[in-house]
């Protein structure tokens, strides 16, 4: 079976330069067309002798995914189904911004939290992005702007610290120095609050940015958000997150998606302030994105602002994310559901 190229080491392609009489320079070639480049496939890769690209072509898998659907929305953001070889999508949303684009990629097809407020949930778990394909969404949306990102975030479709060593294989070739070479800082991977995760991602020791999707400050309005399997209480959530800062200098950022009558409280908006605090945190604060048949929606304007005023009073550092692409489904795992429902998978 062919192996992917992108995930090779540097050794290991030295090792396979020498056995089919290549020399071992040609290794930074190679990796300079898949890292800087972006090429997709041997033939883009000019300064390689032909004997070189017909044995990488016979003896590894370049790329792994097609765009079969993009949806593109009037500010900008670009969302794209991405096919793998078994027939399985995810979504990857490219977000353009005055002065900086960010993709939003996706670690697993199907989630297995299920939160009651996402797509993503919809249709349930089907399987783990491995680290090429994950690498493969990245260069994809590489290709589709020309040039790398200035942040990436792991917000799409999946549970990332769930598929943790692919996440983190993915994750050092994206950041690594000799590789991609993408600023650690500008990459944020966010998490329905997965315990175990957060402690190990901490460990890793490097300053990627943590997100962790709150969203209720209090046990029993999580309940209604996010099933029981896979949610965590709130004060071990606290000592993750207190300790992730600890190890890695990291502030977390708690997404908090307002939801009109769920969490929007000033009760509510109080609690928050105080875990907040106690975490040395900061929030974003969402405007829920309507999910068909969710049952849940966006509080009134006026609403939003008195939370996010209200946690400023109480010295919180708070950003609300602007809408984008509105009309496009930007909602993660909604181009997904609706290409499944037209197959009728
Ligand atoms: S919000 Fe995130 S963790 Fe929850 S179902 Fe959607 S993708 Fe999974």
């Amino acid at each position: 079976m062919k192996k992917p190229l992108n995930t090779l080491s540097e050794p290991e392609m030295v090792e396979w330069l020498k056995s089919v009489g290549q020399p071992g320079y040609r290794s930074a070639q190679i990796f300079d067309w898949l890292y800087r480049k972006f090429a997709s496939g041997p033939d883009e890769m000019k300064n390689l002798p032909s004997a070189l690209k017909n044995a990488l072509q016979e003896n590894f898998v370049l790329t792994q995914c097609s765009v079969i659907k993009t949806q593109k929305a009037d500010d900008g953001t670009s969302k794209m189904l991405l096919e793998f070889s078994d027939g399985e999508c995810v979504e990857s949303v490219i977000i353009p911004s005055k002065d900086r684009t960010t993709f939003c990629l996706s670690s697993q097809i199907g989630c297995p939290v299920g939160c009651f407020f996402c797509a993503s949930g919809e249709g349930g778990f089907v399987r783990n992005l491995d680290a090429s394909e994950i690498l493969d969404e990245f260069f994809t949306c590489c290709r589709s702007i020309g040039r790398l990102p200035d942040n990436i975030v792991f917000m799409g479709t999946g549970e990332p610290l769930m598929n943790y060593s692919n996440l983190i294989s993915a994750l050092d070739i994206i950041c690594g120095e000799k590789q991609v070479g993408m600023s650690p800082r500008r990459t944020t991977v966010s998490t329905s609050g997965f315990v175990p995760g957060i402690r190990k991602f901490a460990d890793e020791g490097r300053p990627w940015n943590l997100a962790v999707s709150l969203h209720s400050p209090t046990d029993e309005g999580r309940a209604r958000l996010i099933p029981d399997k896979h949610r965590y209480p709130i004060h071990e959530i606290c000592e993750a997150c207190r300790y992730y800062f600890k190890v890695t200098g990291r502030i977390v950022t708690f997404e908090y998606a307002l939801i009109k009558g769920l969490n929007d409280s000033h009760d509510d908006v109080l609690k928050l302030a105080e875990i907040v605090s106690s975490c040395s945190a900061k929030v974003n604060l969402i405007p829920f994105n309507a999910v068909e048949k969710s049952g849940f929606s966006r509080p009134d304007r006026s609403k939003i602002i008195e939370f996010e005023s209200t946690l400023r009073s109480n010295r919180i550092p708070v950003t609300v994310r602007i809408e984008k692409g509105d009309n496009i489904n930007a909602a993660c795992g909604q181009l997904r559901v609706s290409h499944l429902k037209k197959e009728g998978k």
